[in-house]
């Protein structure tokens, strides 16, 4: 059994992944740390009855819990105080806050460096839709044309999506050469945003969680790749791969993929 905490427990992706652990028999879930929500009964805020924990403002109670991994679901401003604490107390750290940046990295990078702890920083959790990217990779090399679409809720602030424009890099790196299409637009923008020479559309409406797909285009053929994140129990088979893998990665390891071949 791993023992398991989480950082920004009370969120929408803390509370996801509260319950994901508590039902997995390999985990054991003994810290939920959020300030403000300080002696909160976990059990009811996660569906989870039997969960007999409460919430806790002070991140000492990962260390008193005896936690080995914890998995932070916080904010971009606070992540990287997280990170710093998590390495210093000695716990493995599976971050799913967006907002890393290279130079935060590098920091996390050199802070590990020859240790034994793991960290894995993951911006999209979601199994689909990193088989998608794979997947479109390779269909790069064959088609000599293909545009991404990606379509997310409306109160997404940026657009396109980290996980679209990473895409579209893929796309364009098996691809080796530009290859954005026709470029007349009658209304500007009309044609997409371009990354690395690939189109891209960021659709943005009410209902939607997060949908991505690439379409094709060959000599009398297309292929259409779609994946959607229907909602946040999508990222959870990610997130708990990721917890059982940490332990025995010493260093950084950024995103899930290099994880894929062991599911
Ligand atoms: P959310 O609902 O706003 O939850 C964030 C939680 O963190 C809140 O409960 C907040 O508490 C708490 N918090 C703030 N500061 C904290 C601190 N210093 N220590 C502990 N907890 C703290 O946000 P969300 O939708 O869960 O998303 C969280 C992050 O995950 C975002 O960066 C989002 O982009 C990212 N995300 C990643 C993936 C992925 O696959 N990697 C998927 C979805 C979302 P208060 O409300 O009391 O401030």
């Amino acid at each position: 059994m791993i023992r398991v905490g989480v950082v920004g427990a009370a969120g929408r992706m803390g509370r996801a992944t509260c319950a994901a652990v508590a039902d997995d028999p390999e985990l054991e879930l003994v810290a939920a740390i959020n300030p403000g929500r300080d002696g909160e009964p976990l059990g009811p805020l996660i569906g989870r009855s039997h969960v007999d924990l409460a919430v806790r403002a002070d991140p000492d109670e990962l260390v008193g819990a005896g936690a080995e991994v914890a998995v932070d679901f916080t904010r971009p401003d606070v992540v990287v105080a997280n990170v710093r604490w998590a390495i210093d107390h000695g716990l493995h750290l599976v971050v799913g806050t967006t907002g890393l940046t290279s130079p935060d990295l590098d920091e996390i990078r050199s802070r590990l460096d020859g240790g034994p702890l793991g960290v894995l920083v993951a911006p999209n959790f979601a199994i689909g839709a990193l088989l998608l990217q794979r997947f479109a990779e390779e269909a790069a090399r064959f088609f000599p044309a293909g545009e991404v679409i990606e379509l997310h809720h409306d109160g997404k602030v940026d657009a396109p999506s980290g996980t679209a424009a990473a895409t579209a890099r893929r796309m364009a790196a098996a691809r080796g050469n530009p290859w954005s299409g026709p470029s007349a637009e009658s209304i500007p923008g009309v044609r997409g945003g371009d990354v690395d020479g690939i189109r891209v559309h960021s659709v943005r409406l009410p209902g939607l969680v997060a949908h991505q797909e690439v379409v094709f285009g060959g000599t009398g053929q297309t292929l259409t790749l779609r994946h959607d994140s229907i909602d946040r129990s999508s990222f959870m088979p990610g997130v708990l791969l990721a917890i059982k893998a940490v332990p025995s990665r010493p260093g950084l390891t950024v995103g899930l993929e290099p994880l894929l071949d062991r599911a």
